[in-house]
């Protein structure tokens, strides 16, 4: 199947905490597609500077020369309130600053071409989300507007309404979110479909570079997915485990050194580089040393690190991955001994003593490692795309997905309890109502309020929204009813109706953006915001392919200066010319910095005029 003949075929992109990843069904077989770099996963990095904006390798590869201006991590701020115990506590960590925005929303602040500005964690997510778009295009030959998304399963109804809202900042037409877990289970039971028999059991343990999830789901023949219960953390990751590491080299130097480096956001970005860098080799090896010239006040800082130092500092997070495992089997009612396989993805499985736990969890069972674990969930994202829109292809034509959503939902009745509609681990989509009653004499009005979580006292609880509903005719209390109607559609995102009952006619009114969120207003400007980056990404671009065509054009004149000397002996005058004129285009470069193109392209072309006819 080529796809539509003018149509690009939809694509399905892993937004990852610290990579992301796009795959497209094409040339009948799952294609993960390379970046500008050749690489299979670009960082989830954006970085702003005097001149230009890099997304990708290119901005990762600065970091530790703009900290402050380099973006990474938005995944862990997406549909978050700034106030916020985590973001809280991340901010601790990033170099970059995020300030209070308005309705509590985090808003980070950059210095760029010279000027301060500020962004949405939604924007930042979309510049990765459009990079990705972007790899597609080139390779695809072809615009891409559709793609399905993935997000942790554990994410709440903000997370994702906020990371669908970057996919329209970044120009994409959303077409499904689905759960990372539930993406990594279609791409293990596609692949292996020829020896499923029967209806298996799996369990998908996900721990990436932010967040953790675990699912327990059933594949039967032919592609049959159904999501049993899924169970994880939203801020449980790689990161935290290199935060961990950072922490521990900071003691370390200020034992040895008697110095604080904490205030030097440079020194915590090149060492925060290189605890990855020795975290990732202390899965393969036992011990290796982190060296550092000049960290901090002049200091030299190498420091031994073994993998026992790492799991011990880690350590408590490793056994609430296992924790977390047991409560996804109980939630979905499953012992340990009858899951068929257990399957590793993200990069963060790769450290051995996580697999090690999960062994021994599961009584010294193999774990399965024959998915990639940072390819799986893009491909999963691109069957499923390849499902939903192209009729002419019958290899998923069988594919079939049940998921679940993540939380329950309720809302908060008097007393600040939780009244929970729609059970976690609900199948989706899926619709629940509830009628209630005044609590007061001649009640004219209802507010309220829609939280999702597991506690008993609604402000517990994460908040979604309110709204209130007013008309409701003077009767006495208990007496007119409203019925409360949550909705969850197969994205995971939530729908609220309320209607006064009473008379015979009926309210309605329906919440999609809660508070806080963006309006519609706000997603257009971003996105004519977003245009206006792209064109001037391009122009720059440009200006710098004039600029590389002009010195490249000078280099060659010197070249064949000495090369056309001793070949053609070319006479003293020509090449005195020659010379005056490329003395005098380097001139002209250097007072003219920020020449236009119109002006390098005339420098160029001046050059060669003179020189050409010459020789
Ligand atoms: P993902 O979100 O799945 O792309 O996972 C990225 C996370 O995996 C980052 O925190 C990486 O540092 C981590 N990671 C990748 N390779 C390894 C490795 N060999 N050992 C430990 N962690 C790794």
């Amino acid at each position: 199947m080529e796809g539509k003949a003018n149509e690009a075929p939809t694509i399905g992109i892993d937004l990852g905490t610290t990579y992301s990843c796009v795959a497209v069904w094409y040339r009948n077989r799952i294609e993960i597609i390379p970046n500008d770099q050749g690489n299979r996963t670009t960082p989830s990095c954006v970085a702003f500077l005097d001149t230009e904006r890099l997304i990708g390798d290119g901005a990762k590869n600065q970091i530790a020369m703009k900290p402050a201006n380099t973006i990474f991590d938005a995944k862990r701020l997406i549909g978050r309130k700034y106030s916020d115990s985590m973001v809280q506590e991340d901010m601790k960590w990033w170099p970059f600053k995020v300030r209070q925005g308005p309705s509590d929303t985090p808003k980070i602040v950059v210095s760029y071409k010279g000027q301060e500005k500020e962004f949405f964690a939604e924007e930042i997510s979309s510049m990765v989300l459009s990079k990705m778009k972007e790899i597609a295009e080139a390779y695809l030959g072809k615009v891409v507007k559709n793609a399905v998304i993935t997000v942790p399963a554990y994410f709440n109804n903000s997370q994702r309404q906020a990371t669908k809202e970057a996919g329209i900042i970044a120009g994409l037409n959303v077409i499904r979110i689905i759960n990372e877990p539930t993406a990594a289970a279609i791409a293990y039971g596609l692949d292996n479909n020829a020896s499923i028999i029967g209806k298996i059991k799996v369990l998908i343990f996900d721990l990436g570079g932010g967040t953790f999830d675990v699912s327990l789901s059933t594949i039967e023949e032919g592609g049959i997915f159904e999501v049993k219960a899924v169970a994880g953390n939203t801020h449980l990751g790689g990161e935290d485990f290199d935060n961990r590491m950072v922490n521990h080299c900071v003691r370390e130097f200020k034992r040895k050194y008697d110095v604080d480096l904490t205030g030097n956001q440079r020194a915590l970005g090149r060492l925060r580089y290189a605890c990855e860098k020795v975290k990732r080799i202390l899965s393969s090896t036992t011990q290796t040393t982190i060296d550092l010239d000049c960290l901090h006040a002049g200091i030299d800082f190498s420091m031994k690190f073994t993998r026992a130092k790492f799991e011990e500092l880690n350590m408590d997070s490793f056994n609430e991955c296992i924790q977390i495992v047991e409560k996804c089997l109980h939630d979905a009612s499953v012992e340990k001994s009858s899951v068929d396989e257990i399957i590793l993805v993200g990069g963060s499985t790769r450290i051995p003593k996580i697999q090690c736990m999960l062994q021994e969890f599961f009584d010294g069972r193999e774990l399965c490692k024959n998915v990639n674990p940072d390819e799986a969930i893009a491909c999963g994202a691109a069957m499923m795309a390849a499902k939903l829109t192209d009729d002419d292809d019958t290899t998923f034509q069988d594919l079939s997905l049940s998921d679940v959503t993540p939380l329950s939902l309720g809302v908060e009745t008097t007393g600040k309890e939780m009244n929970v509609l729609i059970p976690r681990n609900t199948p989706v989509p899926t619709k629940k109502a509830k009628i209630y009653v005044t609590n007061n004499e001649n009640q004219s009005a209802i507010s309220i309020k829609v939280y999702q979580g597991e506690r008993a006292r609604s402000t517990d609880n994460h908040f979604l929204g309110k709204f209130n509903v007013y008309g409701i005719p003077p009767a006495p209390k208990g007496v007119s009813q409203i019925k409360q109607c949550l909705e969850v559609d197969v994205n995971g995102i939530l729908t609220v109706t309320a209607e006064v009952l009473s008379t015979g006619e009926s309210e309605k009114l329906i919440i999609r953006n809660e508070n806080g969120r963006l309006s519609k207003k706000e997603i257009e400007k971003m996105i004519k915001d977003a245009e206006k980056y792209k064109l001037e990404d391009q122009e720059f671009k440009k200006k710098m392919d004039a600029y590389n065509a002009l010195e490249n054009s000078i280099y060659k004149m010197k070249n064949k200066i000495n090369e056309y000397s001793i070949t053609k002996n070319l006479q003293p005058g020509i090449v005195k010319k020659m010379e005056n004129a490329i003395a005098e285009t380097i001139e002209s470069l250097e007072n003219n910095r920020d020449a236009p193109i119109e002006e390098l392209e005339r420098m160029k072309v001046f050059l060669e005029l003179v020189c050409m006819p010459l020789i």
